[in-house]
């Protein structure tokens, strides 16, 4: 029978109402879905074990004999027990079932089962706890089944497997919600498989697929939810992987297509002697290079495409700053888009101070604007009377039209969206591009996610600068840590304290809950342990002005103390504060936590950063946090954050702005992710619009993928 992909889950055999509301809370509303919902991790119950062989701890299956009726006692409400023994050969393995009575009635006395869970106990007297169990299909003589039928054997001899066998095999382990049992997605799954077996989704042209050497959609499906062995798992994954990256990748290419055949403007380079006169600081050689090697491509005649990477602090905005000097000496508009408005206005201010005085009219943009304070500000720029708009990704709503736009600067680009990028350099006639981030990014990944760019890394940093001390406690330090907040304030410093609030002002909601926390805390600080001290608040969601007014408070120095969530996460600068106290660290990533970090020692004071760690951190996280105290290397730390996260988290779908992975993970399929490269690279040369009738589904998938119109993509 042939079903669409795209029918509901509710059809599915096993799935009612309510499991349907649930596989929806996962993401899955159709077949298709629940057939692309790949497991998280595999269990290996192919080695079925005698009981001597046991070994304290493991996780394995057990060929055993019921030695005598199971026992159900009621310990007390709520604590059923079921107790039983199991012999093989020559020893015999104590098992007990918690709160299942069922279990019962459903061992026979005398019936050999597999029992699959952890050994517990000791070697003389071995346990398991609440094991996965079913009667033994090969019955001791291992030919016959539990019902007396022959087992059937595949060419190798290994026996074929019954569809809904819970041992003996690999099972597939799926990321779950409440409500939700592994056993009950896994049934799901396999209905879903066999109904739809015929219509997988298959968008790779058979000429790739050959090339490649990958197996055929409906093997890769079946086997990398229920595999038959760990090889013929690795060759469905390969497919999978491959077809997801291949798809991302030629959707990038497409997308890039359309700048990188046009010619740019060839802007005229400037002698840079002029603009560092007026900047007070010597600049880096570093911050040299990269001004160089920028104002070498905008004079080019193609379109610039660079990223300057570099760690927090090292002086990234000089080198923004020099790029729309140049530009305005051409006679041209630059767009400066930052991630939040705090950083926007920030930006806007230090930019104003030094490009002002060489005579350039510096603007800002933000949504929360009035509606009167954004129309004059966009018949400036349309007029060409601002040289420079620094703002959010207001810049990019329609209204916002330029007179002339040669340069577009994202800051922390990773986190707009594809589309967003796009559509700001759209304002322009083949405008340069210049992105800044301070996250390490992968070179592999950076050319995912900006194209064919090139890198400047500003690997020094301004000179002065001091090195963090890096403290991590926990809560039997907090009162030391209050004191050391006085002593600072004391001495004229001031002090970040930032709480854990997954929220950005331009992208996210906050969770209520969370920010009332952060509210009461705030509170707390103010009154009770600090009523000496001028304390601010700020987080994404209060109302810009006051948001403005307790950042300029805090950074005019007015404010002793700025109480945060991690909208100060990216580019804030405030020289004189010289400790930052990060609640509940383990909860941020280490990416994070350097860029929180990295708020403190910008200016000449020894500065320190204090992570306290939550009640019940567990041991990775320990390690992840003393990642921290060992470097201040953001590179580094970038490193290990992908070793010990993954890139899941690292390089969540927000921080770049690329469509979720379901299977492929940037980090360790490096190899793969080339091959994908070279296979679309090969393809837009032969076909770059996907025209022919072969390629057809592969251009469906990356329009779906990118949820962009067709004209787009040509
Ligand atoms: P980034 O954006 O790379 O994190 P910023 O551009 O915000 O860093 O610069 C951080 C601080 O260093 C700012 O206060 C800036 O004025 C200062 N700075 C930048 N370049 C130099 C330099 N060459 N010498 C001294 N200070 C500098
Ligand atoms: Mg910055």
């Amino acid at each position: 029978m042939i079903v669409a992909l795209d029918t509901s889950i509710r059809y599915i055999k096993g799935v009612g109402e309510t499991r349907e509301k649930l596989m929806i809370k996962l993401g899955i509303h159709t077949l298709g879905d629940l057939v692309g919902y790949f497991p998280r991790a595999y269990q290996d119950r192919t080695v079925i074990k005698s009981i001597s062989e046991l070994i304290i701890g493991e996780i394995v299956c057990v060929r055993a004999m019921a030695a005598d009726k199971p026992r159900l006692s009621h310990i007390r409400k709520g604590l059923d027990l079921t107790k039983l023994r199991v012999v093989d050969d020559n020893a015999s393995l104590e098992i007990t079932f918690f709160n299942q009575p069922f279990v019962k009635d459903a061992i026979k006395q005398g019936e050999t089962y597999i029992f699959f869970g952890k050994i517990s106990g000791s070697l003389l007297r071995p346990e398991m706890n609440s094991p996965i169990f079913e009667r033994d299909l090969g019955q001791g003589d291992d030919s016959r089944q539990g019902d007396g039928s022959p087992v059937l054997r595949q060419g190798d001899g290994s026996p074929v497997l019954n569809k809904n066998q819970l041992t003996g095999r690999i099972i597939p382990v799926y990321p779950l919600t409440a409500g939700l049992s592994q056993k009950m997605l896994m049934n799901a799954v396999r209905s879903g498989l066999d109904k739809c077996a015929d219509e997988l989704p298959d968008v790779l042209p058979v000429s790739i697929t050959n090339q490649y050497k990958l197996c055929k959609t409906r093997f890769a499906f079946e086997n990398v939810h229920f595999p038959s062995s760990f090889k013929e798992l690795d060759i469905a994954r390969k497919r999978l992987i491959f077809e997801e990256l291949f798809v991302l990748v030629t959707a990038m290419k497409m997308l890039r297509e359309k700048r990188s055949d046009k010619t740019g403007r060839a802007l005229k380079t400037p002698d840079f002697g002029k603009f560092y006169k007026a900047f007070p600081y010597k600049p880096t050689n570093a911050q040299i290079r990269a001004i160089n090697e920028a104002a070498a491509d905008m004079a080019s005649g193609r379109p610039m495409n660079r990223l300057i990477q570099g760690d927090v602090g090292s002086g990234k905005t000089l080198i923004a700053a020099a790029c729309c000097w140049m530009t305005w000496l051409s006679g041209s508009q630059s767009a400066f888009m930052a991630p939040t408005e705090i950083l926007a206005k920030q930006h806007t201010d230090s930019l104003t101070e030094l490009l002002h005085p060489l005579g350039m009219q510096v603007g800002l943009l933000t949504g929360s604007m009035t509606a009167k304070g954004k129309r004059e500000t966009y018949e400036k720029l349309k007029s060409g009377e601002i040289d420079l708009i620094i703002g959010t990704h207001a810049l990019i709503s329609e209204s916002v039209e330029f007179k002339d736009l040669a340069l577009v600067i994202t800051d922390e680009q990773h986190r707009f969206g594809v589309n967003q990028r796009s559509l700001l350099t759209e304002k322009g006639d083949s405008p340069h591009v210049l992105v800044m981030s301070a996250t390490p990014i992968p070179r592999t990944l950076a050319l995912i996610i900006y194209g064919d760019l090139d890198v400047s890394i500003v690997d020094e940093m301004p000179p002065g600068r001091q090195e963090i001390k890096t403290h991590i406690v926990d809560e039997r330090h907090r009162s030391r840590a209050y004191e050391f907040i006085k002593k600072l304030a004391g001495e004229g410093r001031q002090v970040y304290i930032i709480c854990p609030m997954v929220e950005d002002d331009s992208i996210e909601n906050p969770d209520e809950s969370n920010l009332k926390s952060v509210k009461k805390y705030y509170e707390t600080l103010s009154r009770e342990i600090f009523p000496d001290l001028k304390v601010e608040l700020v987080h994404g969601k209060m109302p810009a002005k006051k948001k403005d007014a307790a950042m300029s408070a805090f950074a005019s120095g007015d404010a002793d103390i700025l109480v945060a969530t991690t909208v100060v996460e990216v580019g804030v600068d405030v020289p004189n504060a010289a400790l930052i106290i990060i609640e509940n660290a383990d909860r941020f990533g280490l990416s994070q936590l350097h860029q929180l970090r990295g708020r403190v020692g910008r200016g000449r004071h020894e500065s320190h950063c204090v992570l306290f760690r939550s009640e019940n951190s567990g041991e990775i996280s320990i390690e992840r946090l003393n990642v921290m105290r060992a470097t201040n290397d953001g590179f580094k730390i970038a490193e290990e954050d992908l070793k010990l996260r993954g890139p899941g988290d690292f390089f969540g779908s927000k921080q770049h702005g690329l469509p979720e992975m379901h299977i492929a993970n940037f980090a360790t399929d490096m190899l793969v992710l080339n091959q994908a490269q070279n296979a679309a690279h090969e393809l837009l040369e032969k076909d770059p619009a996907l025209k022919a009738p072969e390629n057809r589904k592969l251009k469906n998938q990356i329009e779906r993928l990118f949820e962009l119109s067709a004209d787009k993509m040509n």
